[in-house]
Parts: C-alpha cells; structure tokens; sequence
C-alpha cells in the first residue's frame, strides 16, 4: 500500500485525530518558516532571529522587535493553504478533535476550525501593557514604529516569546487531548522547540503519522513518515 492510502486508512480508523503542527503547516501559504533554509534563520538580520523575539529584546528594543515583528511575522495579506482547510473539514465531519498549533497566524481558525490550541499565542490579539486595552493585528500593522495605546502604554502582541512562559490551561488541554488521541498527525514542525514538541510524549496511541519535509527526531517512532508538503498530502485526503 502506498503511504498516501496508509494514511487515509489509519483517517478512516480514526475518530478522535488529533493534529499538532508549526510554521511549515503555513509555508504554503508563502509564510516563511525559521528552520527551512529559505526560513527566517537562515536570512541576514542585525540580531539572530531567537534574539529579537525574546523578552528582554522586546523591552529593551521595542522599536527594533516591531520592525522584524511587522515585516516578519505580521503577515496579514496571506490566507489558508489546503492543509489548514483539511483540518478544518476533518473536524467538521468528525474525524478529528483539535488542533494543537506552534502558529500564531491565526490560519486554523480562518479555515474555519473551531478547536485550535494556540502554544504560542496569536498575532490577532494585542494588549495594552499599561490598561489591558485590547488591539487588532491591523492596528499594530498600521503604528507607525511602536504600537501604542491611546493611554500611552506600548502595545504588546499576546504571543509568547523567548524567556516567557506558555499559558498553563493550553498546556494541560493539549496533553489531555494528546493522551486521549487515537490518531496524531504531526506536520510541519522541526520538533525543536520546547515545550511545546515534548507534549507528543503523552500520546500512547499505535497511528503516530509524521508529515514534513525535513527530518524530525520523532520519525523513528512514526509508524508512517511522510516527507512531502503538507498541503499536498493532506489535501488529498477525504473525509469518509
Ligand atoms: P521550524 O521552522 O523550526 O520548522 C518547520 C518545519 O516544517 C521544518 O522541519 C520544515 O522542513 C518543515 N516544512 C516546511 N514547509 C513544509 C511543508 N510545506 N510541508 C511539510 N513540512 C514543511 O518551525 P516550528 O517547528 O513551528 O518552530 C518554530 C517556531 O516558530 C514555532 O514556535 C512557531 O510558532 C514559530 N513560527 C510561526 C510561524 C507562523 O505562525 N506561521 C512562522 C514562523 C515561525
């Protein structure tokens, strides 16, 4: 059996699939990843990439932070590619629970998902950092240099960066839904940031499937490995 009608089987055996993903779920969508070699680790800025979306940079560099925030990671032209919709359908026809995303593009929930666990937090919610005021992805966008409240405070994007913590409830939803899983599909993620990639360790089930295009430190413990494009491979999946 080839490995595209492997999956769809384990799909078909499946009833409460669950899909954890990164930035190449979002490639497709002409989003840049960071590992990828046309990713945002490999291009040429004054600070590495991990350095400027940390804590501390933000605070002792806002206007430098929103510069590559804006043209880098603010990406509101874009729109879903097929693997987004796919997941989308999937749950809409009851195949699959959640999706549990390193994204903050807000892509899932465009498609039309409804159960999304966002790790790492989302680019469309924005808070004062003074009053809690809250601002849209165009509003910040739209600032010229820093964002600002109209009580003066800076304005801060609710994802979570370097040297901060992910919110304690996602995590705890994610490892329930993980460990309750009887299919994960892993995609589009190097694996190689923490926490977030050691909460596949909960999952006990036997329908592991990893789909990227690069290797990942769980294909070994894959029991089906796709290297391909995720849009591609998901896409052609059915709903049945
Ligand atoms: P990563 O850049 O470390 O890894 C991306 C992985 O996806 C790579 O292994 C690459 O080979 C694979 N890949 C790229 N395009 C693919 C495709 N079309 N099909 C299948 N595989 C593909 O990304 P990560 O593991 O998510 O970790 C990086 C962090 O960066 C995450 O925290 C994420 O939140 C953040 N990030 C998010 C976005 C976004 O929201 N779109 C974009 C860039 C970075």
């Amino acid at each position: 059996m080839d490995k595209q009608s492997a999956l769809q089987q384990m799909i078909d055996e499946s009833g409460r699939i669950v899909f954890f993903g990164g930035a190449g779920v979002s490639t497709e969508s002409g989003i840049p990843d960071f590992r990828s070699v046309d990713g945002l680790y490999h291009q040429k800025y004054d600070y590495p990439p991990e350095t400027i979306i940390s804590h501390s940079f933000f605070v002792e560099n806002p206007e430098a932070f929103y510069k590559f925030y804006k043209e880098k990671m603010l990406c509101l032209d874009a729109s879903p590619n097929a693997a987004h919709r796919k997941l989308s359908e999937l749950e809409a026809c009851g195949k699959l629970s959640a999706v549990i995303t390193q994204n903050i593009d807000g892509f899932h929930q465009a498609a039309g998902s409804k159960r999304v666990l966002e790790l790492h937090g989302s680019i469309h919610r924005n808070f004062c950092m003074r009053c809690g005021k809250f601002y849209d992805a165009a509003y910040v966008r739209d600032a010229a240099g820093i964002p600002r409240c109209s009580c003066g405070g800076m304005v801060k994007p609710d994802v979570v960066l370097y040297e901060e913590s992910l919110d304690s409830d996602t995590l705890q939803q994610s490892v329930e839904l993980i460990a309750g899983a009887d299919m994960l599909i892993v995609g589009g993620t190097s694996l190689a940031v923490y926490p977030a990639a050691g909460l596949l360790r909960y999952y006990r089930g036997g329908k592991l499937v990893v789909i990227n295009k690069s290797p990942t430190p769980m294909d070994q413990s894959a029991d089906l490995l796709i290297s391909g494009k995720i849009g591609e491979v998901l896409g052609a999946v059915s709903c049945r």
